[in-house]
């Protein structure tokens, strides 16, 4: 029928006249409400960023920006500043997307618009106890290390100790045969380094120290049989 599209587009707008619910926000006064996923200004987490640089390699319109420094101690890169020019910004979320620490997102905050130009820059500094708190944690992972090396140097001196003392009861972990066994305690009493070695395969890989003193032993035969020949 002629004009069906007409009346029935103006039969919703009748319909909705006498609607109670309010469909107009009177912004701002009223503040609209606003999907999870509403894109409002991009924001930074200074702390999480490692200054890879990606956002700034991906971004279409040179929004971001940062400065960094080498650090003096472990002669890497560290963030000094990161800088996010909004004006430029297109909403695009690529940065925030690509970002492997999760350091951009964005907020609900939509009322950017600014007097000067530059006054639409975020720009982040590097907060002062972030040094601190990268200092402290280097301590601790310091001593974390030194206490692993300490007991790590005990459990070698204690297996050294024990070959030392009972060869052939200790080193039949690793080989079957009490020929085999003794000709292996043979070799590593003859060699600082070889027992040492052989010790520290025995508390960190078992089976590689099965293999090795397999080889040991065999090498050992190998010589005596030669020496025997000449
Ligand atoms: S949202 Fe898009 S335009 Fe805006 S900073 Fe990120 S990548 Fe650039
Ligand atoms: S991609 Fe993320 S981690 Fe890398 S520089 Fe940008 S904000 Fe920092």
């Amino acid at each position: 029928m002629y004009g069906k599209g007409l009346l029935k587009g103006l039969w919703i707008t009748f319909k909705h006249s006498f609607e109670k619910k309010d469909l107009v926000v009177r912004y701002p006064e009223q503040m609209p409400h606003l999907q999870e996923r509403f894109r409002g200004s991009l924001a930074f987490d200074f702390e999480k960023c490692i200054a890879c640089g990606i956002c700034i390699r991906n971004c279409p319109n040179n929004v971001l920006s940062m400065e960094t420094a080498k650090d003096e101690d472990s002669k890497k890169k560290k963030l000094m500043q990161y800088t996010i020019d909004l004006q430029y910004c297109m909403f695009c979320n690529l940065c925030v997307e690509d970002c492997p620490t999760n350091s951009l997102y964005f907020t609900h905050d939509f009322e950017l618009s600014q007097f000067h130009r530059d006054d639409i820059k975020r720009v982040y500094h590097r907060p002062p106890e972030l040094d601190q708190q990268e200092a402290a944690q280097k301590t601790s992972d310091q001593d974390t290390q030194t206490a692993a090396d300490d007991k790590k140097e005990k459990q070698l001196r204690a297996m050294i100790n024990a070959i030392n003392k009972n060869p052939q009861k200790v080193l039949a972990r690793v080989l079957d045969g009490e020929e085999q066994v003794e000709v292996l305690a043979a070799v590593l009493m003859a060699d600082e380094k070889k027992l040492a070695r052989m010790a520290e395969m025995m508390i960190t890989d078992k089976e590689k120290a099965k293999k090795v003193a397999l080889a040991f032993v065999k090498k050992e035969l190998k010589e005596r049989e030669k020496g025997g020949d000449q």
